[in-house]
């Protein structure tokens, strides 16, 4: 490991001064007697063989010196040798305490401040030895969930492993820091004798994909890798910056993968930032607000329900489309917050909708990570008076794949108080048929990708009517969104789609406009 083979400078503490002073007194004291102890032995042995009638007085002082001598090496070889392993015992202590100060105690990896410090001065040394400093940033993906499904103890082993893992792909010149819970950071030197960084990147990002093994248990992980190269005039800060802009960049565009700084990406995050910034306020003031898409009855045209969209008009930036916002309120956890806002709107704004109308909102993948999230959606419904049999949830396949059972428990939590849960995006996933026969839906929402070319594209077409024969088979209704002309529709009643939905029937309304499409007398048009 390369933190074994780092030199952590001793510096000996007050305790190691005082044991040294007090041995060097003993030390002395020992040495004294046993100078006393070859005279008093010489002169005792010179009277013995001299002088054997001289006994009395002289002869028996001599013999008490000589036995006092013995006594006081003796004690005083003890103490030393006691005092000189205390000694030891304290400077090893000292070092182990030092040692401890720098590293994590879970991995074994330098903790954040070791790491500045020591990344500091790699940086000087590196580039004195002509090579060139790079970063690599790691955080685990979709970690909470680890913890929520296998506890943290589990969880705790997963991140150890993930360390050994990452250990096992960095030259030993790597210097490799655990920064934040799932969260570490390798500095190492690039120069003509080693790999490019993307190298090091990609096989981290392929290492770190495979499923680790516990007890009995198979948890499937993985890690989002930045990496960074520094320029000739970055310091530290700036070369972790960019790796952690790269690591951003490799969670918003999938996870599971390694992706290298580039320039533009600090345009991307101040624009990110400014969004996040706004929606902050835009939360407080509860600026985004919910349309609704009519979702048709193909054969006769008649409204059955809405989908409610967000939407956000914003003073200074204008409109934010969804895919803007949503990955920043996912990415800071505000999306818990905005849904829970335009859940209970839409609630309280559809229970004055006519009985037979449904509504369906979207739900994130992170939401379903929520144990509790049934429970929250339950009590909604019961604050807002909404019936829960008019409601339909709408559920990506990712989120299904962050975490199947946790999402088979809420499910079966929701169905139980009469709640409908459609998959959504069907047909973009990699899992799309294994996800349904798992799990309890009641509807498929074909996804618009294979609806609005399919007046032009026979893949596509050929795509949408399986995907609408697989429904027919397991006997679930299909929604095609995306419906953007007449040929689209007339394609999908042939292909007996019961449900479709998009702007050949409807634009998306707000609620007064909902309210006034089904009063008494109102003729339902499609728009322009
Ligand atoms: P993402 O893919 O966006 O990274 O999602 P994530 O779930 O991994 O989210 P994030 O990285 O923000 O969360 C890290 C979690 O790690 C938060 C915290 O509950 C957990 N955690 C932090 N320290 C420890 C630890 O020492 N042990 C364990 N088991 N979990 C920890
Ligand atoms: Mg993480």
């Amino acid at each position: 490991m390369p933190m074994q083979n780092m030199q952590i400078s001793a510096n000996s503490g007050g305790t190691q001064r005082g044991i040294g002073g007090e041995a060097f007194l003993i030390g002395g004291i020992t040495m004294a007697a046993i100078l006393l102890l070859v005279g008093t032995g010489a002169n005792w042995l010179s009277g013995f063989w001299g002088i054997v009638d001289y006994v009395g007085q002289s002869r028996g002082a001599t013999a008490s010196t000589l036995i006092l001598n013995i006594a006081l090496i003796l004690f005083g070889w003890r103490r030393f040798s006691e005092l000189s392993h205390r000694a030891e015992i304290s400077s090893k202590g000292e070092a182990e305490a030092r040692q401890m100060a720098m590293t994590d105690p879970l991995t074994g990896f330098y903790n954040r401040a070791a790491f500045q410090t020591l990344g500091k001065q790699a940086l000087v040394d590196w580039r004195a030895a002509g090579l060139t400093p790079a970063a690599l940033m790691v955080d685990i993906d979709a970690f909470k969930s680890v913890n929520d499904l296998f506890g943290h103890d589990q969880g705790d082993k997963v991140i150890r492993i993930t360390a050994e893992r990452i250990l096992s792909c960095i030259p030993a010149s790597a210097i490799p820091a655990r920064v934040g819970g799932d969260e570490f950071i390798i500095l190492l030197p690039i120069g003509a004798e080693t790999h490019p960084i993307d190298d090091y990147g990609q096989i981290l990002a392929s290492v770190l994909s495979y499923a680790i093994d516990i007890d009995q248990s198979s948890i499937s992980t993985s890690s989002s890798v930045g990496g960074a190269l520094a320029a000739s005039d970055d310091d530290l800060a700036t070369l972790l910056r960019h790796a952690d802009n790269a690591m951003y960049q490799a969670k918003r565009t999938g996870r599971c993968r390694f992706v290298r700084f580039c320039s533009n990406m600090n345009a991307a995050l101040q624009q990110r930032d400014v969004i996040e910034r706004e929606l902050r306020i835009a939360l407080e003031r509860g600026d985004i607000y919910p349309v609704y898409e009519a979702m048709i009855d193909l054969t006769t045209e008649a409204t059955l329900g809405y989908e409610m969209l967000a939407r956000w008009n914003n003073d200074a930036l204008g409109q934010i489309a969804p895919a803007d916002f949503i990955p920043v309120a996912e990415e800071t956890g505000l999306i818990a917050r905005l849904s829970e806002q335009l859940m209970r709107r839409s609630f309280a704004e559809a229970r004055d909708w006519p009985e037979g109308l449904s509504l369906a909102v979207n739900i994130s993948p992170l939401q379903l990570r929520d144990p509790w999230f049934a429970q929250k959606l339950l009590k909604l419904l019961a604050e807002t008076g909404f019936p829960a049999q008019r409601l339909i949830v709408e559920i990506t396949e990712s989120a299904i794949v962050d975490n199947i059972a946790l999402a088979k428990a809420i499910f079966e939590s929701l169905r139980n108080q009469g709640i409908r849960i459609a998959l959504d995006d069907f047909g973009t996933g990699y899992n799309s048929v294994a996800n349904l026969r798992s799990l309890p839906f009641d509807t498929i929402k074909l996804d618009r990708e294979f609806v609005t070319s399919m007046d032009n594209d026979a893949d596509r077409t050929a795509i949408a009517q399986a995907v609408l024969k697989l429904g027919q088979a397991m006997g679930l209704p299909v929604v095609a969104e995306g419906i953007e002309s007449n040929l689209t529709a007339t394609m999908l009643a042939n292909f007996d789609c019961a449900v479709g939905q998009g702007h050949y029937y409807s634009k998306e309304l707000r609620n007064e406009d909902v309210l006034a499409a089904h009063r008494p007398g109102a003729t339902q048009r499609r728009s322009a």
